[in-house]
């Protein structure tokens, strides 16, 4: 097969999302010829329905309490009002905007982009919705994943996080299932927003995988500010009244009426049609193409980044996979993803940040551990009158002092985590930490006064 004959690559990508943008590119970067074919928006998820425009909506509910907070620090602010038709069209604007920049990217690097649905046909061919067939040395698999949507009878009444950022109105009184990411940081968006918010979890515990003080105290918090939860309760049956209004009838709990159900509750590799069976590559058992650490499937020629390979499903584990990928089959150096110590963070009211081990899995682990924990009030909460305080920890693993875990809640816990991360993944020890001198008055100083 060659680059020269028209319909031909040397890589083919299926999916502009995070993952393929950066793969189509850097592959290109190294000579490649590159196409990639996307049936919506480039961007992928992460920029045109999940971190960033959820990111701006975060910021935009911060107001709420910061024009509260300004009386304590002299402001007069006249009463406020929120609306919502502005925050989410300038918002709208912006991942448009970022939408053109993406495509300007791929076709600075003569990635040839096809607005349409691609699927596989063999093991090295494509066919576009438009009817015409290509061939492709390499096929990358980036599709990503959607929102999992549970058979409930009336589920068609509720959105996801695909629908949320394009809501007509406000709703006053909303429900969201499921107690992870989305449910976390919609309840606090919403509720800054005014909304009455219903939190109803399957389990009783939100936010699994995360340190247990931190989840606990983002429950405290959430509860004191009003954000309502429902524990070991499921949906029996959701009804649209004739007021437009929802009525859902609930197992381990009262029914709720609401205005609006937001679904969150996880999110499955998008694979289906995409003709995987006749390429014949092979899925796992949760529906995801089955990848090695070169992110090869079972077929030489097929490979996947990204969420539809649910290994982290996280933008920049996707971008890196995207990368490591490109590098290592068009360019001169090898490379794996390391997925040690990828920090995380949930960016509910207040966030949470994270990286490496809970204190529960070090202890699994490493047997012996040592943990050093900063409960505190902000300064600007104690001035502003504000009852909410941080937590911040670290774990240390006792035989070798290395610090193998750190967890924050509070104000501008994920800004502060970045940099407290690379420490982690360098291995350093607590007298590193206490050797460094504080940097005074902040939050952050607080990771290195921890005795
Ligand atoms: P999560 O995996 O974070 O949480 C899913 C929640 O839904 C859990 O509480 C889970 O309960 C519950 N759940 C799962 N299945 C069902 C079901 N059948 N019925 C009822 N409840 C159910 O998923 P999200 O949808 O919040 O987010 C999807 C992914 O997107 C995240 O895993 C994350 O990787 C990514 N993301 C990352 C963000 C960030 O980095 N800040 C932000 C948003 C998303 P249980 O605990 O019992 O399993």
């Amino acid at each position: 097969m060659s680059a020269e004959e028209p319909g031909d690559y040397d890589l083919f990508v299926i999916g502009a999302g995070s993952g393929g943008v950066r793969a189509a590119r850097i592959a290109a970067a190294h000579g490649a010829t590159v196409a990639v074919a996307e049936e919506h928006k480039v961007g992928g998820t992460c920029v045109i329905r999940g971190c960033v425009p959820k990111k701006l909506l975060v910021y935009g509910a911060h107001f709420a309490e910061d024009l509260e907070d300004a009386a304590m620090f002299g402001w007069d602010v006249p009463e406020k009002r929120f609306d919502w038709p502005v925050l989410r069209d300038n918002v709208l604007a912006e991942v448009g905007r970022l939408e053109g920049l993406y495509e300007q990217t791929l076709g600075n690097h003569d990635v040839e982009i096809f607005h349409e649905r691609a699927v596989l046909t063999g093991p090295d061919s494509i066919q576009l919705a438009s009817g015409r067939t290509v061939t492709a040395g390499k096929i990358l698999i980036a599709t990503g994943a959607r929102p999992f949507m549970p058979e409930v009878e009336g589920i068609e009444h509720a959105i996801s996080s695909n629908e949320v950022f394009h809501l007509e109105k406000m709703p006053m009184r909303i429900v969201i299932a499921g107690g992870g990411y989305i449910a976390n940081e919609f309840a606090g968006i919403f509720h800054q927003f005014g909304a009455h918010v219903v939190v109803v979890n399957r389990g009783d515990a939100l936010l699994r995988g995360y340190d247990e003080q931190m989840r606990d105290r983002l429950l405290q918090i959430s509860m004191t500010k009003g954000i309502e939860f429902r524990f070991n309760s499921t949906f029996d049956r959701i009804e649209k009244k004739a007021d437009g209004a929802l009525r859902l009838a609930m197992s381990g709990c009262d029914d709720i009426e609401a205005d609006a159900l937001l679904f969150a509750t996880g999110r499955i590799p998008n694979v289906e049609g995409l003709g995987l069976d006749l390429a014949g590559v092979k899925l796992g058992a949760k529906g995801e193409i089955k990848v090695d650490a070169n992110s090869r499937t079972n077929v030489s020629s097929i490979f996947a980044v990204g969420d539809v390979t649910d290994r982290i499903q996280l933008t920049p584990v996707a971008i890196r996979e995207g990368h490591a990928f490109a590098d290592s089959q068009f360019g001169d150096h090898a490379w794996h993803v390391d997925y040690d110590n990828v920090p995380n963070a949930v960016f509910s009211h207040p966030p949470i940040a994270a990286v490496g081990m809970t204190e529960s899995e070090a202890k699994n682990k490493l047997g012996q551990v040592r943990t050093y924990t900063s409960d505190f009030r902000p300064m600007k909460n104690v001035l502003a009158g504000r009852n909410e305080r941080s937590l911040y920890k670290l774990v240390v693993d006792a035989a070798t002092d290395v610090v193998v875990g750190i967890h924050m809640i509070g104000p501008d816990a994920p800004e502060i985590l970045q940099a407290a991360a690379i420490a982690v993944k360098a291995g350093l020890k607590k007298p590193d930490f206490d050797n460094t001198i504080a940097l005074h008055p902040t939050m952050s100083e607080e990771l290195v006064l921890m005795r």
